[in-house]
C-alpha cells in the first residue's frame, strides 16, 4: 500500500493515525494531491490513499430543487469511497473514481463553514441551514481514521438552527457510539434499498439488515436518523419487491422516531450519462432511462416514477417526508 502525503499536511495530527495504521505503507511525499488524484499512476489506485489539505473550494450551495431546507450546502472532507454502487454519479465525475483522498485540515473547512453560517444569518437569522458532509464520498465508513465524527460534531453543536447530515451505506457505527450524548445538530441518513438490490449494484457495502440494526441503535440512544430509499431502480419484478421491501423496513423500524425519509431515484446530467455508458456498460437500467428531457436531466420513465411516488407516499409519514421523483 501506498500513503501520498502532501508535505503541509505531515505533521497534522490527524495523518499520524493513518501512519499508525498502516505502519508498513510506502510513504511518498508530495506537492498537492491534484498531480496524484485522478491521474493515471503506475500503481493499484484501490490500494493507496492521498492526505491532503484542501484551501478554498470546502463548500458548494445546493441546487433550489434539492431539499426543503432554506439555506443547504454541501462540503467536503474527502473523495473517494470504499463502496463501489454500479449507479454511482463518481464515476461520471472521475476519470479513477475509486481514488482516495482525506482532506485533513479540518480547521479551516470548519473556518468556511462559519463564515458561510454568518453571512447567511445577517441577510435571514432564522431560516433553516443544512450542511450535507462530503458530496463526493461516504465518509462513515473510515470515520475510525479521518475522526470526521469527533472534530464536527461538537462543531455543528454551536450552531442554533443548523443541521450537518452525514449519508451512509455502511453500517460502522462505532464512533458514533462513542459520544456520550446524541448531539442536537447532526443527522445520520442511511440509504436503504432491497436486499436484492445492495447484493447486485452496491458492492461492498453493509447489508440492509445490518443497516437496519445499526439504525435501531442510534434511534435506541436518542440519535436523529433520516432514512433516504434512494436510488430507487426499477429492476425486473420491481412492484413487489419494493412494497415487501417497505413492509419489512416499516414493521423493523419504529418511523415515528424517524426524524425524516427523503425517496428518490437516479438522476444524470447528459454528460454524466455518457460516461457512466462507457464506464458500467453491463448496468442494464441504464438502457431503461429516457433520453428526450427538456430540462437536461435523464431520469427513469414517468410511470415508473409514479409508481414509486404512491407506493411510498402509502407507507412513510407525509409530514417527514420528501419525495423527489419529478412526477
Ligand atoms: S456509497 Fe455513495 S459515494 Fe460510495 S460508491 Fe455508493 S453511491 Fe458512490
Amino acid at each position: 500500500m501506498i500513503l501520498y502525503i502532501e508535505q503541509d499536511i505531515l505533521e497534522n495530527p490527524r495523518t499520524q493515525i493513518f501512519l499508525d495504521k498502516y505502519p508498513r505503507a510506502e510513504r511518498v511525499i508530495i506537492r498537492n494531491y491534484k498531480n496524484i488524484f485522478d491521474k493515471k499512476i503506475p500503481y493499484p489506485i484501490d490500494d493507496c490513499m492521498i492526505l491532503a489539505a484542501l484551501h478554498g473550494n470546502h463548500i458548494t450551495e445546493c441546487p433550489p430543487w434539492y431539499d426543503l431546507y432554506d439555506h443547504s450546502f454541501f462540503f467536503k472532507t474527502s473523495i473517494g469511497c470504499l463502496f463501489d454502487c454500479d449507479y454511482c454519479y463518481l464515476k461520471g465525475a472521475f476519470e479513477n473514481h475509486t481514488m482516495k483522498v482525506f482532506f485533513l485540515n479540518y480547521e479551516e473547512i470548519q473556518d468556511s463553514i462559519r463564515t458561510t453560517i454568518q453571512s447567511v444569518r445577517e441577510k435571514d437569522p432564522h431560516g433553516s441551514i443544512i450542511f450535507y458532509a462530503s458530496d463526493y464520498s461516504d465518509i462513515q465508513w473510515f470515520d475510525i481514521l479521518s475522526g470526521f465524527n469527533e472534530s464536527f460534531i461538537p462543531f455543528f453543536e454551536q450552531f442554533e438552527g443548523v443541521i450537518c447530515e452525514s449519508r451512509t451505506k455502511s453500517a460502522n457505527i462505532s464512533t458514533l457510539r462513542s459520544f456520550k450524548d446524541a448531539p442536537n445538530n447532526f443527522e445520520v441518513a442511511f440509504s436503504l434499498n432491497p436486499e436484492a438490490i445492495i447484493a447486485q449494484f452496491e458492492h461492498k457495502s453493509a447489508s440492509l439488515s445490518l443497516r437496519i440494526e445499526a439504525i435501531n441503535t442510534l434511534l435506541d440512544t436518542g440519535w436523529k436518523v433520516w432514512l433516504r430509499f434512494l436510488p430507487l431502480l426499477p429492476v425486473p419484478g420491481y412492484e413487489s419487491m419494493y412494497r415487501d421491501f417497505l413492509e419489512h423496513v416499516a414493521t423493523s423500524v419504529d418511523f415515528s422516531r424517524v426524524h425524516s425519509f427523503s425517496v428518490g431515484s437516479l438522476l444524470y446530467t447528459k454528460a454524466d450519462y455518457r460516461v457512466m455508458q462507457k464506464k458500467v456498460p453491463g448496468f442494464s437500467l441504464l438502457y431503461q432511462i429516457e433520453q428526450d428531457t427538456e430540462d437536461g436531466f435523464l431520469r427513469f420513465p414517468l410511470p415508473v416514477r409514479t409508481y414509486f411516488y404512491k407506493l411510498f407516499r402509502e407507507f412513510l409519514p407525509k409530514e417527514k417526508t420528501s419525495i423527489c421523483l419529478d412526477v
